[in-house]
């Protein structure tokens, strides 16, 4: 079976996981904006023994709309967000897309908390898309 592999943004947490998430769902809750500070999170969640990681992780917690605990995990150098649990399912994590080598195959499969999806968390068809960084900068 192949695997996934990924790494924070200054690279100090790499993980690897078999690949066979149990879902992929984008999340638009107010903690998955907070945390990512855009519109949503992406995630994969995999059953954590499928999942190794290596490298420093600060821990962040609080108590989910359900009442059960949700750990957010992240790179303590560079504060990229790598996983997620939750105390309502102990044997599985959700790793973050957007940390991910590649995520080929991985498609999301639901989007929850869409009620509290921001109006801009959308691209409208007249916005200017560009390939890599412009060399727009703004008037000093
Ligand atoms: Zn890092
Ligand atoms: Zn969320």
């Amino acid at each position: 079976m192949m695997s996934i592999a990924g790494k924070c943004l200054c690279g100090a947490v790499t993980y690897t996981a078999d690949r066979s998430p149990v879902i992929v769902a984008q999340c638009h809750c107010e903690e998955c904006r907070r945390l990512s500070g855009t519109g949503h999170t992406v995630g994969a969640m995999f059953r954590a023994s499928q999942v190794a990681v290596t490298g420093k992780l600060g821990e962040f917690r609080y108590v989910s709309d359900r009442g059960s605990e949700v750990t957010r995990a992240f790179c303590v150098n560079c504060g990229s967000p790598i996983y997620g649990k939750n105390t309502r399912s102990p044997d599985h994590l959700t790793l973050s897309l957007g940390t991910m080598d590649q995520a080929t195959g991985l498609d999301v499969e639901v989007v929850i908390f869409e009620r509290d999806k921001p109006h801009w968390d959308r691209v409208g068809e007249d916005v200017v898309s560009c390939a890599t960084q412009p060399d727009w900068i703004p008037d000093s």
